[in-house]
C-alpha cells in the first residue's frame, strides 16, 4: 500500500531500538526523511546509518536526552519544521505506589508527559499553517488498564491522554492528525528488564517470567517492533485523515474488554 507520504519530514524520539526504532524503520520505509533521537551518539549513529542505507532515505541522528529542554532544543534545532512527529522516550521504572515521592512523580510526567506536550506545542502549529500533519505519541496500555508495578507511568501517560484528547479536536481542522498508539508487551529491551524484575521478585528465571507473562496474552506471544512501526506508519499516511484522538492498543487481545 502506498502510504502517500514519501518525501515528507518526520522526527522520531528514543528511536535507537525497540518501538521507536521499529516506527523509525516504517515511516523510512515509506519513503518519510528522518531525523531520529536517543541518548547514546554511537548507537542513534549506527542505527540512523542502517536505516538510510537500508531505504535511502535522508536520517538525520541527534544525540540527546528528550526528556529535557537542552535536549528537546538540540533535537528541534536539528529538525527545523516537521511534517510527522512520533513522541517516546524511556519508560519509568517499576515499583510500589507507596515508594514514590514527588521528584520521582515529575521526572515521570516531565518524561512521559510534558516533553511529548513540549514537542507537540513545537512543531503542531507550523504543521498547521501548511495544512498536512500527523503526530503519533507511544504510550502504554497502562492508559486502559493499570499495570501495578508501574504507577509512574499510570500517571503520567493518563496525564498525556487527556492533553491529547482535547488539542486533538482543535488541530484536526487544519489538517493535523494526532493519535497515541498503546503498546502491550513487546519484545524490546524494555520487556526484557521488566521479565528479570519479576524473575528476581518471584525468585524464578527470566524464561519463567516470560512464559508466565506470554501466557496472559491471547496470541501467546510478545509483539514485534516492525509490526508496531507499520501501525505508525499507517497513522501517519495520508489514509489516516480521518483518525483523530484515537488511542490504539496493540496488546495480541491481552486486555479482555469488549470495547
Ligand atoms: P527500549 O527497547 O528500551 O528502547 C528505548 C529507546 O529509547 C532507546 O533507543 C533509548 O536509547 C531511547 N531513550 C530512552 N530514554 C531516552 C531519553 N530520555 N531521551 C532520548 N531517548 C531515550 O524501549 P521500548 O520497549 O521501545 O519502549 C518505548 C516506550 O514504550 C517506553 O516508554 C516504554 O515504557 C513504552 N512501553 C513499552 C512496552 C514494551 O513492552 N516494550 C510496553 C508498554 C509501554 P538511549 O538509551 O541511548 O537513550
Amino acid at each position: 500500500m502506498d502510504l502517500g507520504i514519501k518525501g515528507k519530514r518526520g522526527l522520531v524520539c528514543a528511536a535507537s531500538k525497540g518501538l521507536g526504532r521499529g516506527c523509525a524503520e516504517a515511516l523510512a520505509e515509506a519513503g518519510v526523511n528522518l531525523v531520529i533521537n536517543s541518548r547514546n551518539e554511537a548507537d542513534i549513529t549506527r542505527t540512523a546509518q542502517e536505516i538510510a542505507s537500508r531505504y535511502g532515505v535522508e536520517v538525520t541522528p541527534v544525540a540527546a536526552d528528550i526528556t529535557t529542554e537542552d535536549g528537546r532544543a538540540k533535537v528541534l534545532e536539528a529538525v527545523g519544521q516537521a511534517d510527522i512527529l512520533v513522541t517516546n522516550a524511556g519508560g519509568p521504572p517499576p515499583g510500589v505506589w507507596t515508594d514514590w515521592n514527588r521528584e520521582d512523580f515529575i521526572k515521570a510526567i516531565d518524561a512521559n508527559m510534558l516533553s511529548s506536550v513540549a514537542l507537540m506545542q513545537a512543531l503542531v502549529p507550523g504543521m498547521m499553517q501548511r495544512g498536512w500533519g500527523r503526530v503519533v505519541n507511544i504510550t502504554s496500555q497502562s492508559v486502559r488498564s493499570p499495570i501495578a508495578v508501574l504507577g509512574l507511568s499510570n500517571t503520567a501517560r493518563a496525564g498525556l491522554t487527556g492533553f491529547v484528547a482535547g488539542m486533538s479536536r482543535q488541530v484536526a481542522g487544519s489538517g493535523v492528525c494526532v493519535n497515541n498508539i498503546l503498546p502491550g508487551i513487546h519484545a524490546t529491551d524494555r520487556a526484557d528488564s521488566l521479565d528479570r524484575g519479576v524473575a528476581e521478585k518471584e525468585g524464578i528465571t527470566i524464561d519463567e517470567a516470560r512464559t508466565r507473562r506470554q501466557a496472559g496474552i491471547p496470541t501467546g506471544t510478545y509483539g514485534r517492533a516492525d509490526d508496531f512501526g507499520a501501525t505508525c506508519a499507517f497513522l501517519c499516511s495520508q489514509q489516516a485523515r480521518f483518525i483523530v484522538g484515537q488511542n490504539i492498543l496493540l496488546d495480541g487481545g491481552a486486555l479482555n474488554v469488549t470495547i
